[in-house]
């Protein structure tokens, strides 16, 4: 045999660590949705229906809560519970200004007015005691984002919700799964919101979201709103919306959620591999502080991070910014005229941060792979 091993070797140095690979999912729930997709299209359950009901059971047992409701995404679940909860035009909502544009994006579509916190220096999540700071008369609820995988701090913000009797909506998109003081995230506040974007830990195959409540009338009143404003068939009581869940995301969804806490655990494995391999670097890790973590994103942070990112791709590692612009800076947002200065540690956040290359079904060779790149980085 005439093995070259030096460009063998070379070989596996140089190949591509992608930012996230869906298809080893795929791989492991296949031949269960094939015959699924048959049932499917026998019973034409294409929109809602029984494979959306199922998972909607599933989900609410998973999570132990009383009222569940599936949609098309997770800026519509938000979009419904910010109505649901009677938030309107006028009313001040507390979020961080560190987070994706979603978050927001349904207060904006009811008229109410998000203002934005800084976050905490080490979690990225909303600083509660700068939430408080920000209370007025006009302060209806306020939106804790779970980012990256770890709760926001739900004591600070179940205390200011108390004190100022706030709603609490939870942004509960990228973390599915963690617990806060074994609570699980999404069933804390007065209602929890997820999405299923197909990068998310729990992703459809398209668009998808859910509402959570243990509040049996904002449960209906969820439901109402998203298909079409009506509890009875042609009896319209409310404006409504046409957000349902497609059956083929229902039966997805369902597939995938009897493999997530496997799959989390996989995310926790890789998590600590990260830690262990990059432990003594000039790089700031992420630290797991108000509860458990389920590592939606490994998010670093480095005053070096353009350098840092092109030398990774160089080495043709994916990474991503989660996210670059804070919203405190987004062009669409500017007729909210904040000061843009009262946000520094969003703006480090922003500055300084760095995603890399994590996904359920990465080898620890993939990730050993990236961890060398990183140390070549700061040794040269
Ligand atoms: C993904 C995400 C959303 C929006 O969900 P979509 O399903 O994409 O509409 C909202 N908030 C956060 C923090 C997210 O990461």
């Amino acid at each position: 045999m005439n093995v070259d091993f030096a460009n063998l070797a070379l070989a596996r140095a140089r190949e591509r660590v992608p930012f996230n690979d869906l298809t080893i999912q795929w791989r492991e729930i296949a031949d269960d949705v094939r015959v699924d997709l048959q049932a499917l299209f026998e019973r034409s359950a294409f929109s809602a229906g029984p494979f959306v009901k199922a998972f909607e059971d599933d989900i609410a047992a998973y999570l132990g809560v009383r009222h569940a409701i599936a949609v098309n995404s997770g800026t519509s679940a938000l979009h419904l519970a910010t109505l649901a909860a009677n938030i309107g035009p006028g009313d001040e909502v507390l979020v961080p200004s560190h987070t994706f544009i979603a978050t927001v994006w349904g207060l904006l579509y009811v008229g109410a007015i998000p203002v934005f916190c800084d976050v905490d220096e080490a979690t990225a999540t909303i600083d509660v005691a700068d939430a408080q700071s920000r209370v007025t008369h006009r302060t209806r609820a306020i939106i804790p984002v779970h980012l990256y995988g770890q709760p926001a701090d739900m004591s600070g913000v179940l205390n200011l919700a108390e004190r100022f009797d706030l709603k609490v909506i939870e942004d509960n998109a990228q973390a599915i799964g963690a617990r806060w003081n074994n609570a699980l995230l999404g069933t804390i506040g007065d209602v929890g919101c997820f999405s299923f974007y197909p990068g998310k830990n729990l992703g459809a195959a398209g668009e998808g979201g859910l509402v959570v409540t243990n509040d049996g009338q904002l449960a209906e009143r969820v439901r109402s709103l998203g298909n079409h404003g009506q509890r009875e068939r042609y009896v319209h009581t409310d404006i409504g919306f046409n957000y349902r869940m497609d059956g083929l995301q229902g039966l997805v969804l369902g597939r995938k959620l009897k493999r997530l806490d496997a799959w989390t655990a996989r995310r926790r494995q890789l998590a600590s591999r990260f830690q262990v391999g990059l432990a003594g670097l000039p790089l700031e890790l992420p630290v797991v502080r108000n509860g458990d973590h389920v590592w939606h994103l490994f998010v670093v942070r480095t005053p070096r991070r353009e350098e840092l990112r092109e030398h990774l791709a160089r080495a043709n590692i994916e990474t991503g910014l989660h996210y670059p612009i804070p919203c405190h800076r987004q062009p669409c947002l500017q007729h909210l005229q904040m000061d843009r200065n009262s946000y520094p540690q969003s703006d480090r956040w922003a500055r300084e941060l760095l995603s890399l290359p994590f996904f359920y079904g990465m080898t620890d060779a993939q990730a050993d792979r990236v961890i060398g790149a990183i140390h070549n980085f700061f040794r040269s």
